[in-house]
């Protein structure tokens, strides 16, 4: 559906190198990569807004539309910043939108009430537009888009600077357009905006993307430390392996593991949060039973977060419904297992 195929774009300082992106007919893609990681040039090149300084291509249902400019390409993008015209209503914004494509004033109509309703604006259309909140400038930015017909649409943090509950609502309104069978490219800084919307999402860093896979395999299967990191993992450890079946941690912590991955001497290893069995009780039987002390209790959206001391500090996250966090206490003895699918072997970036 939208193909972009080796793009390099150079602005100033910053450069975007051989991006190459397939988002299929229907699908959510979302691109992330913190702050300044280059998602808004790239958004904005893929709409046409750079095309003079790019090299390689764009396709759109197989057609090369690199040479087009942003009003031909059926492509709609909502920027980061709000575009709205603030000297007219919301109804003359959307109605802007629509008579550029549609001359007869009946169309414009049933095509307006019809975006109207759908993005629960019909007591907001005679309001001036300055008199919006986030969320709502965010709903008539989708009309207003969806007003020209586009193949695609490509939102630029279409969530930042919009309060939870409005958070909530907005992202059922881009679930229920995907449902709907439109092709949707989503940019953010943030990784559970992205999990929770996403059915393949790519990361980028410094101009360029790094890995492409689904949320899900993109947090428990992180190409590289920088992704790990930007997914929320913490535990990241220097180790050494010894004959394929033992790893020490910071020289402190020694785990039995069967890993071929394990002949390499000196390793970089995460251990994930999520997977690591924590218990009060000291376990009767097992491998990698380590003891240690409760440093910290917080609540995240996981689960219940724990920093344990077993002689390195390691989070650890365990189901909410367990307990509640008050009753871990501060100082006490607890005990973790560290099973052999928790530890994953990642490179460096
Ligand atoms: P993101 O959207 O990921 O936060 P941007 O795409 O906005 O990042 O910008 C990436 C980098 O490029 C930033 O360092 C920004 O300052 C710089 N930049 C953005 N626009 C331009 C421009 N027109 N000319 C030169 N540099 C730019
Ligand atoms: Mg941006």
């Amino acid at each position: 559906m939208l193909e972009v195929k080796n793009l390099s774009v150079h602005l100033g300082d910053f450069a975007l190198r051989d991006i190459n992106i397939k988002v299929e007919k229907g699908e959510y893609f979302v691109l992330a990569g913190p702050s300044g990681s280059g998602k808004s040039i790239l958004l904005e090149s893929i709409a046409g807004i750079y095309r003079h300084q790019c090299s390689g291509t764009v396709h759109l249902d197989g057609a090369d539309i690199s040479h087009e400019p942003l009003r031909q390409r059926r492509i709609g993008l909502v920027f980061q910043d709000n575009t709205l015209f603030p000297h007219l209503t919301v109804r003359r914004n959307i109605e802007f939108s629509l008579r550029l494509n549609i001359n007869n004033d009946r169309d414009v109509k049933s095509k307006l009430s019809e975006l109207s309703g759908r993005f629960l604006l019909d007591d907001l259309l005679h309001r001036s537009v300055t008199t919006l909140s986030g969320g709502e400038i965010q709903r008539v930015l989708l009309a207003r888009t969806l007003a020209s017909d586009p193949k695609i649409i490509l939102l630029d943090e279409p969530l930042t600077g919009v309060d939870s509950l409005q958070k909530d609502l907005l992202k059922r309104h881009l679930r229920a357009l995907h449902r709907s069978g439109l092709t949707i490219l989503h940019v953010t800084h943030d990784f559970d905006e992205a999990y929770s919307l996403a059915d393949r999402m790519a990361v980028m860093h410094q101009g360029r993307l790094l890995h492409t896979a689904a949320p899900e395999a993109m947090l428990s299967r992180p190409a590289d430390k920088f992704i790990a990191r930007f997914c929320g993992h913490k535990n990241f450890f220097q180790a050494q392996a010894f004959n394929g079946e033992r790893l020490v941690l910071e020289n402190k912590i020694e785990l039995k593991l069967k890993n071929d991955l394990l002949r390499q001497s000196l390793v970089s290893t995460l251990i994930d949060a999520r997977k690591i069995n924590y218990s009060k009780l000291k376990p009767s039987t097992g491998d990698n039973i380590f003891e240690g002390k409760i440093l910290d209790v917080f609540r995240s959206p996981l689960g219940q977060e724990l920093l344990i001391d077993i002689g390195i500090p390691i989070s650890v996250i365990i189901d909410e419904s367990l307990s509640h966090p008050s009753s871990q206490q501060i100082d006490k003895a607890v005990w973790i297992e560290i099973p052999q699918e928790a530890v994953k072997l990642i490179n460096r970036v």
